[in-house]
């Protein structure tokens, strides 16, 4: 059986270098392999509401901003279905009965869950919505029999509980919804990218954020204030790679080609990473290198983003589309997920 894919992101913002190379990348690789049964991207504005209830302008203002990114770094209508959360309500249905299914002690174990509240300040104050959105991904994944999730390691936790829920499912209403695997980026610092503040992963809700869409000067702004060693001052001092986000982003970044054109001193990262522990090596040089390769990986995204943007109509129209599109998938699986339960109770057979 082939794989159906499928992942998802909030719109809370637009999309930066985390989302890039922790799951775009695989996406876009997966959409152009072919070999899948469907593949869906899903714009998870429910689950944005859930922490930005008291400010859906945001989530209203983003929602485009996301389409945008996705079909500037290859995404294809065509062959990718791209949908809105909101506009499906069978996963609301979903989201309801799996409710029953998990614990509120289960949902405080979530260990993603426990990390953004933490990062929020919210323990107590904590919404119900937000605590439950691992139940509400659960439903995303399920309602359309999903068997791949290409995804960061934050996402980890989430899948799990969806296939606990699954297991749970099954044993107490009969063989109904498919177990789903997670598919992590190749490069283990690729899983969980960290911001340019080098504290955090990557989060649009942290303002630590390259976008896809800065302009060449506000990339090059944030690479240049990106942290590297605090006791590396003179050019001549050893420096510490460890903890140091420009040699993290570099070990995903920089390969044999990239030392060619832009620092041809070096004939790879290891030698680069060598020299600059020894002392010798500024980090005004290694984060203008970081820059060049930054901003190679980008231009063509942002000169398609731009362009793209001259007609949001069409954004529109694929959004429209594709949502009627995992709709109407939506509508034929809830089917058997009702029958299941025993809730079709007017159904003939
Ligand atoms: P928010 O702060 O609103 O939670 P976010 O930046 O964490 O936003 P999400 O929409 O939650 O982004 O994540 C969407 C997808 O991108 C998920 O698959 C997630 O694992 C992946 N992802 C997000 N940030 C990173 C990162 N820094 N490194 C690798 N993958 C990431
Ligand atoms: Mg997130």
């Amino acid at each position: 059986m082939k794989d159906i894919i499928l992942t998802g992101d909030r719109p809370t913002g637009k999309l930066h270098l985390g989302h890039f190379v922790g799951s775009l990348k695989n996406r876009v690789k997966l959409q152009n392999e072919g070999n899948y049964d469907k593949m869906y991207i899903m714009i998870a504005d429910c689950q944005a509401l859930t922490d930005n209830f008291d400010n859906p302008m945001k989530i209203r203002e983003n929602l485009r901003e996301v389409a945008l990114d996705y079909l500037a770094v290859g995404i294809d209508p065509e062959k990718t279905i791209i949908f809105v959360q909101s506009m499906i309500p069978e996963l609301a249905e979903y989201t309801f009965y799996f409710m029953n299914l998990v614990s509120v002690a289960r949902l405080m174990r979530n260990p993603t869950v426990k990390n953004e509240l933490k990062l929020k300040n919210m323990d107590e104050s904590i919404p119900s919505g937000f605590l439950n959105y691992p139940i509400s991904q659960a439903a995303d994944i399920t309602l359309f029999n999903t068997t791949l999730v290409p995804a960061g390691i934050d996402q980890e936790p989430m899948i799990e509980q969806t296939n606990e829920i699954v297991r749970k499912f099954n044993s107490l209403y009969g063989e109904t919804l498919n177990e789903c695997k997670i598919l992590l980026p190749d490069n283990s610092v690729a899983r969980r990218l960290p911001g340019i503040d080098g504290n955090n992963k990557m989060s649009k809700s942290l303002g630590n954020c390259i976008y896809l869409s800065d302009s060449e000067e506000e990339l090059r702004k944030k690479v240049m204030m990106m942290y590297t060693d605090p006791n590396h001052v003179k050019i001549e001092d050893p420096g510490n790679i460890d903890g140091n986000t420009v040699f993290t982003y570099l070990d995903v970044f920089a390969n044999d080609d990239y030392f060619k054109k832009y620092l041809p001193e070096y004939q790879n990262l290891d030698e680069l990473k060598n020299h600059y522990k020894k002392g010798g090596v500024g980090d005004v040089k290694i984060k203008k290198f970081l820059f060049n390769i930054l901003n190679e990986e980008l231009t063509p995204i942002r000169i398609k983003r731009e362009e793209l943007s001259k007609n949001m109509d069409y954004i529109d129209e694929v959004l429209i589309e594709g949502t009627n599109k995992a709709r109407m998938v939506a509508k034929e699986n809830i089917v058997k997920f009702k029958k299941a339960l025993g809730i079709n109770y007017f159904d003939k057979d």
